[in-house]
């Protein structure tokens, strides 16, 4: 590694900056769908007015969950503006890596993981007015909001 590299590390910024990409780089592990580990990796690009996330679509597909819907949460939750484009989300402003990571697990605990016996294989029906998580697991229908 470069000398400048291993001085900018020692310093409070440098720091934050390596522990961002290490963090980054730890795909986050849900738990299993069938046969299948339900794991998250999202790519995050950081520009100055800007965050973008390469995988987006990927991300939702894993989830089994609509792009829109999962923006719309991101977008909610942080009380940030955006737009969805091709296979990726623009999201102006900055999100950190660890606050990406902390929004995508308040999704899957409400949008995806069934309260009742924690299966992932899980959809959202609507009905009516009201949307409801549909467990494949267990059968369990639990109401969750609109967004
Ligand atoms: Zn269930």
């Amino acid at each position: 590694m470069d000398k400048n590299w291993v001085e900018f590390a020692k310093t409070r910024e440098g720091y934050e900056f390596f522990l961002d990409k290490v963090m980054a780089n730890l795909p986050r592990t849900f738990g299993k769908i069938g046969d299948r580990v339900l794991v998250v990796n999202p790519i995050i690009l950081h520009e100055s007015r800007r965050t973008i996330i390469t995988n987006f679509t990927h991300i939702a597909s894993t989830l089994n969950r609509e792009p829109e819907h999962l923006a719309r949460f991101i977008f909610k939750e942080s009380g940030k503006a955006g737009t969805l484009e091709s296979e990726r989300l623009l999201i102006q402003g900055k999100i950190t890596n660890e606050e990406l990571r902390k929004l995508l697990e308040l999704y899957v605990k409400e949008f995806v993981k069934c309260p009742v016996c924690g299966g992932l294989d899980t959809k959202i029906v609507a009905e009516k007015r009201f949307r409801f998580l549909l467990c494949e697991v267990c059968g369990a229908k639990s109401p969750v909001r609109k967004i």
